[in-house]
């Protein structure tokens, strides 16, 4: 039940043409070019993302869409597979993704800012779906294909086959960063996600008078977010909340004897025990099965500081 936060049309066509559930992990993309703004191979006249999936939904289907604005486009969520491809192979792995160009024949470009919504979308869809790093090989040992690879097209086109490398180098660069959402909204496939995704910092999504900005990046949302607020999506879920400053404090050891361990939780050696009413200094929390554990002062290791073993003094 998923597909990425970065589309902002849902198509009002449904296909039946897919299957679910899919009989392998996703681990490929398929980049196809609309022609003529239509699905591979039809000839339909407008660049819009309706237009595409309109001409897909009668003889094949999609994942997603991008039209020459780059806006992305849903038609079926990333757990339907598509039948874009003609290949049971590929596309029982592969999210499929129609791509408008603005020229045709010979070398059927592609818009600037489609061939940026495309790095943009493929980066999301392998940080969800956990494909490390995406591969153009030329052939099938990578995991961006192409259609012609499958069947008697020349899709995705001169222009997008060329540019194949750079879409995966750049996409790889954004794998790496942390510069594209990896939220993951999910519901029903005709379900419209939120159109505008604006972060919000506020001390509560409730309390919209405490709110300080509101960002359409993620990353610029966290850099105005101080302690005692947080970061909130358009559906009001939190999605950064800065760590509140640490103030040491000391306690007593109030049982007979406390395990010193190596780390945080009964998972972690003994490594010495300290006696009751002892008085140690913690520098840091860590909250492990339900327990607070602290770190003692000296680095000799974690206590348990469940008021049962110590008592703040
Ligand atoms: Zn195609």
């Amino acid at each position: 039940m998923a597909y990425s936060s970065l589309v902002n049309y849902v198509s009002n066509k449904k296909t039946n043409n897919f299957n679910y559930p899919r009989n392998h992990v996703i681990d490929r993309i398929t980049i196809h070019h609309a022609a003529n703004g239509s699905g591979c191979n039809r000839g339909y006249a407008a660049n819009t993302l309706q237009a595409i999936f309109d001409s897909v939904g009668r003889n094949g289907s999609c994942n997603y869409a991008i039209d020459s604005n780059g806006n992305i486009g849903l038609m079926l969520e990333e757990q339907y597979r598509s039948w874009c491809t003609n290949s049971q192979s590929n596309d029982y792995r592969a999210i499929t993704i129609e791509c408008a160009n603005d020229g045709g024949d010979p070398d059927w470009h592609v818009s600037d800012k489609a061939l940026a919504s495309i790095i943009k979308l493929c980066a999301d869809i392998c940080k969800r779906n956990n494909i490390k790093e995406l591969r153009y090989t030329g052939d099938l040992t990578g995991n961006l294909t192409l259609h012609k690879w499958f069947a008697a097209t020349g899709c995705p086109g001169p222009y997008l086959i060329s540019k194949m490398t750079y879409i995966a180098s750049e996409v790889n660069k954004l794998i790496k960063s942390s510069s594209t959402p990896a939220a993951t909204p999910s519901s029903g496939t005709n379900t419209k996600p939120a159109a505008d995704k604006i972060y919000r910092v506020r001390k509560s999504w409730t309390d919209a008078k405490s709110q300080i900005g509101a960002y359409k990046t993620l990353a610029n949302a966290k850099k105005v977010c101080k302690e005692g607020y947080k970061v909130f999506d358009s559906s009001g879920n939190v999605v950064y909340e800065p760590a509140a400053a640490f103030q040491p404090y000391l306690i007593k050891v109030v049982c007979e004897a406390l395990n010193i361990r190596k780390g945080a939780g009964t998972g972690y050696a003994v490594v010495s025990t300290i006696a009751k009413n002892g008085v140690y200094t913690i520098v840091a929390e860590k909250k492990v099965a339900g327990q607070m554990w602290g770190k003692l002062k000296s680095g000799a290791g974690w206590i348990c500081v469940e008021p049962q073993f110590v008592k703040k003094v």
